[in-house]
């Protein structure tokens, strides 16, 4: 199984490329990649413009798809379905389906694990495992959508890992995710939310990307951010913020600041004042994110208190919103993701 091409993945012009390889006509890449894309078959025998003696041949040589599903936990009242993937070399990944009156979101997972190490995120106690490749993002998409017979309309790269340590398969999955020509989801709907990694952000400033862009502050000030993020110590708040109103100003778009909300840690009047200050200083959106609990040292901040803290940041002359995470009454919620399963294998 594991020496077939996996056809989740490809590009258009890959998809074309493949079918010479295989000593077919180009035209039938395009073929392939309409089924996969847009109709979102999972079997060759569907592709019923294509020849029998082709669909074998297909069949030998190639898969749509890798991914397994291994556990659908769909207890959540909220309606947000988590769902649990099997990889081929028995790693787990999660994915998070969370509806709305107007939208339906996917939170994917960018790599198996995470090697930062947010002090408060379930995944980073996973550590690193490995990147996901390209196919393997798009395909926690395409499997749900099957599964549920529905588009999804919004995705947002928060679930496992960090989008900017595996940038070229991220930028690639977004490419595929928003093609007009195949799965169609517009790039606006599409958020990749980083820890900050500032040399990634100007990279993706420049590349001149449509994907919306969330940042995940946390604190505003360099000697806490570093506790609660070790990555804080390699690419400090003022270095991460630079690089955002870079961003900010070269894309013309709106970057969100995701600041999820401690208990008697961050949330004081000295934070929000800082925060406001920093929010003054460029275009963008703020997002509070109460803590969800992981079984760690941290608390989330009572209602009251979270509605404090948004009061003292106002006047805003910005968006500012709070993200009560929809999942956490079973385990879907914003930094829960981490594939427990893993424990079982390797
Ligand atoms: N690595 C990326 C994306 C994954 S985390 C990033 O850091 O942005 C997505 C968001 O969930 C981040 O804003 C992160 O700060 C937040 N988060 C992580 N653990 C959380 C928790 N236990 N409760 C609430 N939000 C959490």
């Amino acid at each position: 199984m594991k020496n077939k091409t996996n056809l989740v993945g490809l590009t258009l012009a890959e998809c074309e490329a493949f079918a010479e390889k295989i000593g077919e006509k180009k035209y039938r890449g395009r073929q392939l990649y309409k089924w996969i894309y847009v109709k979102k078959t999972a079997f060759f025998d569907e592709m019923t413009d294509l020849p029998a003696l082709l669909r074998d041949k297909l069949a030998e040589t190639a898969r749509i798809g890798f991914l397994e599903i291994a556990d659908v936990d769909d207890r959540s009242l909220s309606g947000s379905v988590k769902y649990l993937f099997k990889l081929p070399d028995n790693f787990f990944i999660e994915s998070v389906y969370i509806p709305d009156v107007s939208r339906k979101t996917l939170c994917i997972s960018s790599q198996v694990g995470c090697a930062l190490n947010c002090r408060f995120c379930a995944t980073a106690k996973l550590g690193l495992k490995r990147h996901l490749s390209t196919g393997e993002i798009v395909d926690q998409v395409l499997t749900i959508m099957r599964m549920r017979d529905e588009e999804i309309s919004n995705i947002v790269f928060m679930g496992m890992g960090e989008p900017f340590a595996n940038y070229e398969n991220v930028i690639k999955a977004a490419t595929l995710l928003s093609d007009d020509n195949g799965l169609a989801i517009g790039a606006r709907r599409i958020v990749i939310s980083t820890a900050g990694i500032a040399d990634k952000i100007i990279r993706y400033a420049d590349e001149g990307h449509k994907f919306r862009l969330a940042i995940s502050l946390n604190s505003p000030f360099q000697e806490q951010r570093s506790q609660l993020m070790p990555i804080s110590r390699r690419w400090d708040v003022n270095n991460v913020l630079a690089a955002v109103k870079y961003y900010a100003k070269k894309s013309r778009k709106i970057p969100t600041l995701e600041y999820v909300l401690l208990d008697g840690l961050n949330d004081t009047k000295e934070h929000a004042t800082a925060l406001k200050k920093i929010v003054k200083s460029m275009p963008c959106k703020v997002n509070l994110i109460p803590y969800n609990p992981t079984g760690d040292n941290f608390s989330r901040p009572g209602a009251a208190q979270v509605n404090q803290f948004a009061q003292w940041l106002l006047p805003l002359n910005a968006g500012l919103s709070v993200r009560w995470s929809k999942g956490d009454d079973s385990n879907a919620a914003c930094g829960q993701l981490a594939g427990k399963k893993q424990e079982w294998v390797r």
